[in-house]
């Protein structure tokens, strides 16, 4: 027998392929101060959802509470396993003896991007899947069923994780969407030299998988977003002051979510940070957060206003985000025509609203590219306000006949992604659309997204639209 020397975390390894039995799991460490009170607060957030069932807002405020309170690099939440012999440890074992950073930043895939994976907690440098793990850590840690530290887990515990997705309000189309944050777990349990579970029974995990596949009842997540019709999009577009600068940018944003279907984070940011106004002594976290909040924004040389024998079409590119950018994602041109006819302006016109919000509320002098959303040197028309200009405009625009407890449940229940549900349920209600010009509408990926969320509702209104077209050709 030859004597092969290897290094240390390899005997582990060996030892743990040897037995099929899970890593042993010591008992958690006592949590530190910021953790035990996020779960104190969660605690009471899951006694709501226990009593009146899931809404988005739970989510909301769970991921509030983890943000505000869980210590910025606190390592009770990950427990990485640095003596695991796998090269994401290597390079932290690195990063310790010799001091150099790159080795971390390496261990770390460090950076503002979806795809890395994080071995100390941030929550900005987070991605969306990364983030529902850790929510679903927080919100079902109990001392008989310990899910935190998030890591190392047991197989069982990953698939209890899937299976709470959808309770959850996430994972709508079934075992595609389940899959992906299936696979994001699996990779930082690698990388944080836990090894993928999956690996504890693979036999096990397929026999499950299928099982779950066959059971799975596709949640309805987007019931829970309201969308606008168009009487009331009409209604509250001819509320807004657009002698002002806010209820003309207020108007833009109507109307472009409306016939363009983009989303608010293109137009419409959550606050006013912006890389370009950092001091150079800003945090990396700061950066992060900056960064994020201004990635999508469509500047004014995103924007074209070009005449067109069908008349005034305005024309939107919406480049990819810094992220999608390295994926080869290419810039999509979205496009609205002016819907003013005979000479009279339509107030919601998207070519008009954005020539009139341009020319007199654009402000000057600003860096170029300029955001459509800058108001001035370091402020933005934010979310915020416009969700609540729209909800006191359909307020106001709301018939008296209207019982005021039916009114102001309508009215709490908009939010800035109304209007491109509005936009999508619309246009999928007419006949003439089709499937593949909807999706690109949409701006979706797949028209399987589009199908889920869009098509199913109207299918029924579309079918009728289409045998009454085709009765025309049999009954004439
Ligand atoms: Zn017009």
């Amino acid at each position: 027998m030859t004597h092969v020397a290897v290094p240390a975390g390899q005997h582990h390894l060996h030892r743990r392929r040897a037995s099929p039995a899970p890593p042993a799991f010591s008992a958690p460490p006592h949590p530190p101060e910021g953790v035990g009170s996020a779960l104190r607060l969660i605690d009471a957030i899951s006694a709501d959802v226990a009593e009146h069932g899931f809404s988005p807002g739970h989510d909301a405020e769970v991921r509030k509470v983890i943000d505000r309170f869980v210590p910025e690099g606190c390592l009770f939440v990950l427990s990485p396993n640095d003596r695991s012999g796998t090269l994401h440890s290597q390079m932290a074992q690195l990063h310790g003896s010799t001091g150099d950073k790159k080795w971390a930043q390496r261990a770390a895939n460090v950076g503002p991007r979806s795809a890395t994976y994080p071995r100390s907690f941030s929550w900005d440098q987070l991605s969306t899947t990364q983030r529902k793990y850790v929510v679903y850590g927080f919100v079902n840690h109990s001392n008989e069923f310990p899910t935190l530290p998030l890591f190392p887990l047991t197989l069982a515990r990953l698939i209890d994780y899937l299976e709470w997705l959808p309770v959850f309000g996430c994972g709508g189309s079934g075992w595609d969407s389940i899959r992906k944050y299936a696979e994001a777990v699996r990779a930082w349990s690698h990388a944080l030299g836990w090894g993928d579970p999956v690996q504890q029974d693979e036999r096990g995990y397929h026999l499950w998988q299928t099982n779950f596949s066959t059971n799975f009842e596709v949640s309805r997540t987007r019931a829970s977003i309201t969308a606008v019709r168009p009487e009331q999009v009409l209604a509250v577009g001819t509320q807004f002051d657009t002698a002002s600068a806010e209820g003309a940018y207020w108007l833009l944003c109507c109307s472009l979510m409306w016939f363009t279907a983009i989303r608010p984070g293109h137009l419409l940011p959550e606050t006013n940070r912006d890389p370009r106004h950092l001091p150079t002594s800003a945090t990396e976290k700061q950066r992060v957060a900056a960064d994020k909040n201004t990635r999508n924004l469509i500047t004014f040389d995103n924007m074209a206003v070009q005449s067109t024998a069908e008349g005034l079409i305005l024309a939107v590119r919406l480049e990819a985000s810094k992220t999608m950018r390295s994926n080869h994602h290419r810039s999509e041109t979205y496009g609205a025509a002016c819907i003013c006819s005979g000479g009279s302006r339509q107030p919601l016109c998207p070519v008009h609203a954005y020539l009139h919000y341009r020319d007199h509320f654009a402000p000057r002098g600003l860096p170029t590219p300029q955001y459509l959303a800058s108001k001035g040197p370091e402020a933005f028309h934010r979310r915020a306000p416009f969700i609540a200009a729209m909800r006191s405009a359909l307020r106001a625009a709301i018939s008296a006949g209207v019982p005021t407890e039916v009114a102001d449940l309508l009215v709490a229940q908009i939010a800035a992604k109304s209007l491109r549900a509005g936009s999508g349920t619309e246009a999928a209600g007419d006949a003439n659309i089709s499937d593949v010009q909807l999706s690109v509408h949409m701006g979706h990926k797949q028209v399987g997204t589009t199908r889920q969320f869009y098509i199913q509702l109207p299918v029924a209104k579309r079918a009728a639209l289409i045998s009454k077209r085709l009765a025309q050709g049999v009954t004439a």
